[in-house]
């Protein structure tokens, strides 16, 4: 197959040049031994994008070593943080100039709306370069006082070595920004895995790793599926650490395997089923935009989609009326045009999951007060969903379904919400809104999730931590926590006056 594709993008008729071969040693490559493929499909269309080379295991190896030269070589302990921090300004400037480009890769391949992959998806992935280039020369130990006169010890926070990293396809930029930015700030070489749903925004960020003037072999991209190229990351036996985000279901694989083989340091953000808890305090309106954004934005295909809404009985009725008129405001459509505001579902798979989850819903006896109904046509969309009448066994209000499918229930009590937020095996997001302040504090205290969203949702910055607790997930990404993900401390113990007897 040709190694270069020609992409039309919609509209503007535009064409976009993009290698589709393994990125390895800061080259374009084949497959050593594989002549597989993977299609790129439009989701808004079904159509063919186009194909790009997809890595075997021996393609792994290859990665995996070329990453393992650089750390040898010109990365991990032989380059300055400031060097570190030169190269990743440079390459979030690159990003910035070709956003537009990016944006447009990204709506192609995902779905998502040009204008918020463009503002959102890319702004924020540049802000995260940029965030991390600071930390890379501030990556210090500490000095440990023994006894002031003979010993002391200091720390050293040493690059872990190379990082496998493997990513979805909801966020394919900014889940690439959120592991790639942590690990090269703090010298570790990459070779990342995107998902073979959205290869395509990672091999055009490839060309950028080279025009920025990274070494050859720092990062590393091998589009591949996930039992093949991702299987074999996570069970290698010269990766150092595997970062994952996604499902809570191959996260457990991925644990099983790093741990079979080498031990490999894993960190993981998985799914989740969010709650959001409405009390009668809270200023209707707003907590209703933000309900209806927790369950919308990127059409519910967000690992902190607040799926799950309780609201305080008091205000059930007129809060449900107000969610259900923020909800029909929403405009699914096509990612190129001006008036979408949100774009259809990654991809078949993923239609018919959501599909299957609403047939149950349905059957299960809730009711389904909006959407609910398939489109003809071509395109995977799906419309606002809102089901209420719930019960905490029904298969729409446990399991993560990755879709616009929202599950509203109600509650009497602050206890009683509490208890409803938290039974769920999952622990990522939670939301609530009160204008009680005392209330926000013991209810924030009481949510068991990695992150508590109050009188707001979804917000994410470069500078907090963000990560899971319960099946949510292992270690946290963005802010100073992640520089943890991507080091390893060494104590050094200096003797500088005392005498050891001998024998004891
Ligand atoms: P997924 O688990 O199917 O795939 C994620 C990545 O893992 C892909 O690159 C895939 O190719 C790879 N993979 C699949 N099987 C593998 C295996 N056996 N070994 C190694 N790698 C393998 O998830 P998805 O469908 O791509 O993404 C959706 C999921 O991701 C949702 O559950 C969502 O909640 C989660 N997610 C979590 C966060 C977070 O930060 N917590 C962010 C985004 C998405």
């Amino acid at each position: 197959m040709s190694t270069v594709a020609t992409i039309t993008v919609p509209k503007s008729g535009k064409q976009i040049k993009l290698p589709t071969g393994l990125f390895i040693n800061n080259q374009f490559v084949p497959s050593v031994d594989g002549k597989e493929t993977i299609d790129c499909i439009n989701p808004a269309t079904e159509e063919v994008i186009c194909s790009v080379v997809a890595a075997t295991t021996k393609d792994i190896d290859v990665a995996v070593a070329a990453a393992r030269e650089a750390f040898n070589t010109t990365w991990g302990k032989h380059v300055s943080g400031i060097e570190r921090a030169r190269l990743l300004n440079k390459l979030a400037d690159l990003m910035e100039r070709d956003a537009q480009e990016l944006a447009e890769l990204e709506a192609l391949d995902n779905g998502k709306p040009l204008r918020i992959a463009r503002d959102f998806d890319v702004g924020d992935s540049v802000g995260c370069l940029r965030y991390y280039a600071g930390w890379a020369d501030k990556i210090v130990g500490q000095s440990i006082e023994i006894d002031n006169k003979t010993k002391f010890a200091f720390t050293k926070h040493e690059p872990i070595g190379v990082c496998g990293q493997i990513i979805p396809w909801n966020y394919p930029i900014m889940m690439w920004a959120w592991k790639v930015a942590p690990a090269l700030a703090c010298g570790c070489t990459i070779v990342m895995k995107p998902s073979e749903n959205t290869p395509l925004s990672a091999l055009k960020l490839s060309e950028l790793i080279v025009e920025a003037g990274f070494p050859p072999g720092v990062v590393n991209t091998v589009p591949s599926l996930g039992s093949v190229g991702g299987a074999a990351l996570a069970a290698h036996r010269d990766v150092d650490k595997v970062a994952f985000t996604g499902s809570t279901l191959t996260g457990r694989k991925i644990m099983a395997a790093a741990a079979e083989s080498n031990l490999k340091k894993v960190s993981l953000e998985l799914g989740g089923k969010s709650p959001q808890l409405i009390f009668e305090s809270a200023d209707l309106d707003q907590a209703a935009n933000w309900a209806a954004l927790g369950i919308l934005y990127n059409t519910g295909q967000d690992c902190t989609a607040g799926s799950r809404v309780y609201v305080q009985d008091s205000i059930y009725d007129k809060f449900v009326a107000l969610l259900v008129t923020k909800a029909k405001q929403l405009n699914v459509g096509d990612g190129f045009d001006e008036a979408t505001t949100a774009g259809p579902v990654v991809s078949k798979a993923q239609y018919d999951k959501i599909w299957s989850y609403i047939d149950a819903g349905k059957q299960e006896g809730a009711q389904c007060i909006l959407g609910g109904e398939k489109r003809p046509g071509k395109g995977y969309f799906v419309d606002p969903t809102i089901f209420t009448h719930i019960t905490p066994d029904m298969k729409i209000v446990k399991d993560e379904i990755f879709g616009p499918v929202l599950s509203v229930g109600r509650f009497s009590t602050e206890e009683e919400a509490i208890k409803l937020a938290n039974n769920t095996t999952y622990g990522l997001g939670a939301g609530l809104h009160s204008n009680d302040a005392n209330q926000c504090m013991r209810v924030s205290s009481a949510l068991e999730a990695g992150t508590v969203w109050v009188n707001q949702y979804n917000l994410l910055y470069n500078n907090v931590p963000f990560g899971g607790k319960k099946q949510s997930g292992i270690g946290r990404e963005l802010g100073s926590y992640a520089l943890e993900e991507y080091t390893s401390v060494k104590a050094v113990q200096w003797n500088y006056g005392e005498k050891l007897d001998w024998p004891l």
